[in-house]
């Protein structure tokens, strides 16, 4: 049977200003974002929230990946809103606004046809939420989660209660040195991981991804690309590669791990190449694997 990923996070209109271009109130948000990049090598599960201005054209995209909206609440009220820029290096969005709206006062309730998933991600939102969907889901064999500076800042005490819960974390560099409150990545790493995910996965925006594991650090280059238009969403179409693979592969080896964060890599590197969700919607499962073995060769060498 197809294994399926349940994924907790926000579905949201994003205004988003790059040095080669500006979007305004397009569909975003990082449930969004992880769900269609998933798509591709599992059944996807969405819980969130969106508000009566959330219309037909956008729900499209959920549709056309096949992607299990049953959890997808509408309400009175305006959808999630984030306003983000980019500078000329492209590594770092600055948050210009942040509405949370609906998202305010939701209180997630798990369709019962959810709460048998074997994966979870709890992508970017209050760790509160995630904890409410957490408590619901019966037994998850692999938990994994994200979030931000917005709520390392502002809901340390809840976002360490969700940690302990949690297998895998996935997170910027910044906010791992935030979180640590250590400048050493590497210590800083180890200080994440007492706090409960056994692994930890520090995204380092053009320069890759370097992987925690009980016993290894894996390291993998973002793919060199030429034309990059709009990181909104790198780090959330990452985790749906890597999520959707090893939910496909169905263990956590070290072997499928490290497949995994290179899957997550591509995900990112087509998701970037576009703006907004363009550069994922039209993909196909070809042009993945094809990228995949490009990875291999970029980063293969031989033993002395
Ligand atoms: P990233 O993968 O980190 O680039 O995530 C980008 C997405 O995160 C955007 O589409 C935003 O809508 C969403 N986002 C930004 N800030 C928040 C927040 N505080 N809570 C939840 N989602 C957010």
């Amino acid at each position: 049977m197809e294994s399926s990923i349940l994924v907790v996070g926000s579905v949201a209109l994003d205004s988003v200003k790059t040095p080669f271009g500006q979007a305004d109130e397009v569909l975003g948000g990082s449930a969004t974002y992880f769900s269609v990049a998933a798509s591709f090598f599992s059944r996807i599960r969405v819980v969130a929230v969106v508000g009566t201005d959330f219309g037909d054209d956008h729900a499209a995209m959920f549709k056309r990946h096949n992607i299990d909206t049953d959890g997808l609440v509408r309400t009175d009220g305006r959808t999630f809103r984030w306003k983000g820029e980019y500078s000329y290096d492209l590594n770092e969005a600055r948050t210009l606004d942040t509405q949370l709206n609906v998202f305010e006062s939701f209180e997630p309730t798990i369709p019962t046809s959810y709460k048998a998933s074997d994966y979870v991600f709890l992508g970017n939102i209050d760790p509160e939420l995630q904890l409410q969907v957490l408590d619901q889901i019966e037994q998850p064999r692999i938990v994994a989660c994200d979030t931000m500076n917005f709520w390392i800042d502002g809901k340390l005490d809840e976002l360490k209660r969700t940690l302990r819960r949690v297998d895998i974390l996935l997170i910027n560099d910044g906010e791992t040195r935030m979180l640590a409150g250590e400048a050493n990545l590497v210590r800083a790493a180890h200080k994440i991981m007492a706090m409960g995910p056994r692994i930890l996965i520090v995204k380092r925006g053009e320069y890759g991804v370097l992987m925690f594991n009980e016993n290894s650090i894996f390291g993998a280059p973002a793919f060199p690309l030429e034309e990059v238009y709009d990181p909104t969403g790198a780090g959330d179409s990452f985790a749906g590669g890597f999520m959707g693979y090893l939910a496909q592969a169905g263990e956590l080896t070290d072997d499928a791990l490290r497949r995994a964060i290179i899957f997550g890599s591509v995900m990112a590197s087509f998701n970037v190449e576009k703006f907004s969700l363009d550069g994922l919607s039209r993909l196909t499962r070809t042009d993945i694997d094809t990228r995949f073995g490009q990875f291999k060769k970029l980063t293969h060498f031989e033993a002395l």
